[in-house]
């Protein structure tokens, strides 16, 4: 699963880096277009540069897999757009602003160490830092009320913003998809641990909790029946394990279909099984599990053309909260064991 993320956060990190690399492109493009129309010769090569080598690292990206070569020709392309611009169309559209979203693409990157990462942004501190005192802040040779510095102005924020929200979105979309996944994993670790992996039944702690669980909620009458197959051993000893194993599942899915509207039912261990009638007493609960122990005796088993009949002995138990759950089973298998000592295939109440 780690692998998987390292992978899906690889790919992202490009993804996220042209976004990003595609949105200045297209800045420096206008402002390229505009400086160029309203006759700033020859600061419009700066723009018109910068377009091209974003360009160029765009295409790139496609033809290598690294995200850090197109990440550190944005900074670079960023750093001398801003240091040429800043001293004639002011500091604020120097576009140093930009440096800190490629600084946030950096620490995304979970492959990298957080010393690397932190290296890194000492450096980008550190540059920004040398720009802001080589370039002066707040100076510009055009009019700061001007037509050009507020068009400018206004593109650099929008462009500003628009990688701001890109890395946002991404961002917050990969945790998302992260959450989502975790707690399905859970959904599904915590339904596979409940679970008997041969009958697809509830194992014995899930049909435990169940059972608590609805004398915590119910004040209705609980039944429990526990239930062993008669001489199972003599079936794995004559015909086989993988025969047993069939038998186990073809009760379970007779016991499940029979369960239906009425309760719950688990394989308890082995060749047991435990039912839990919810809402039927004792005197209500007794018809059906004997219904069900005649069907089982009637029922023919077919295991590659070989048939044969088998049987099981049930003992029930009532649930009373004077003695509890555990109790409640306890006595269930007490019951059943007397059926056995008394010939078996029969339901004790
Ligand atoms: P009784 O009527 O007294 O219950 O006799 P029995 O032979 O059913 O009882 P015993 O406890 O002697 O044997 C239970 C057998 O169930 C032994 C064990 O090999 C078998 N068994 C337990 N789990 C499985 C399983 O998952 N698959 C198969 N095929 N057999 C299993
Ligand atoms: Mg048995
Ligand atoms: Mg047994």
């Amino acid at each position: 699963m780690s692998d998987k993320n390292a992978e899906d956060r690889g790919s992202g990190l490009m993804i996220l880096t042209r976004f990003v690399v595609g949105i200045f492109m297209l800045l420096m493009f206008i402002l390229g277009i505009f400086v160029s129309v309203r006759g700033f010769y020859p600061q419009n090569i700066i723009f018109i540069a910068a377009t091209l080598v974003l360009g160029l690292a765009l295409f790139g990206s496609f033809c290598i897999k690294y995200a850090d070569v197109i990440l550190l020709v944005f900074m670079a392309t960023v750093y001398v757009v801003s240091f040429l611009v800043a001293p004639i169309f002011g500091w604020r559209n120097s576009c140093h602003n930009f440096l800190f979203i490629a600084l946030m693409i950096f620490w995304y990157d979970s492959r990298k160490s957080v010393k690397i990462k932190l290296l890194y942004s000492t450096i980008t501190t550190a540059l920004i830092c040398a720009l802001e005192l080589s370039t002066r802040p707040g100076e510009a040779k055009i009019s700061t009320i001007g037509f050009d510095y507020r068009f400018m102005l206004i593109m650099n924020t929008i462009g500003f913003c628009a990688c701001v929200c890109t890395v946002a979105y991404l961002l917050c979309r990969d945790n998302v998809n992260d959450e989502r996944k975790l707690i399905l994993y859970n959904e599904k670790l915590k339904h596979m641990a409940g679970i008997d992996p041969l009958t697809g039944l509830m194992n014995r702690r899930q049909i435990g909790e169940k059972f608590e669980e609805l004398t915590r909620e119910t004040e209705l009458s609980i039944t429990i029946a526990m239930g062993d197959i008669d001489f199972f051993k003599t079936v794995n000893d004559t015909r086989g394990h993988d025969c047993g194993d069939y038998v186990l599942k073809t009760l379970a899915g007779m016991f499940e279909e029979f369960m239906k509207d009425k309760g719950y039912v688990s394989r308890w261990g082995g060749e047991e099984f435990v039912f839990v009638f919810s809402g039927y007493n004792g005197d209500d609960a007794y018809p059906m599990m004997e219904s069900l122990r005649q069907m089982i005796e009637k029922n023919t088993f077919d295991f590659f053309g070989h048939t044969f009949n088998i049987t099981m002995t049930f003992g029930m138990e009532e649930y009373s909260p004077r003695f509890g759950t555990e109790e409640a089973i306890k006595k269930a298998d007490e019951k059943l064991y007397i059926g056995k000592e008394n010939g078996r295939n029969q339901v004790v109440f």
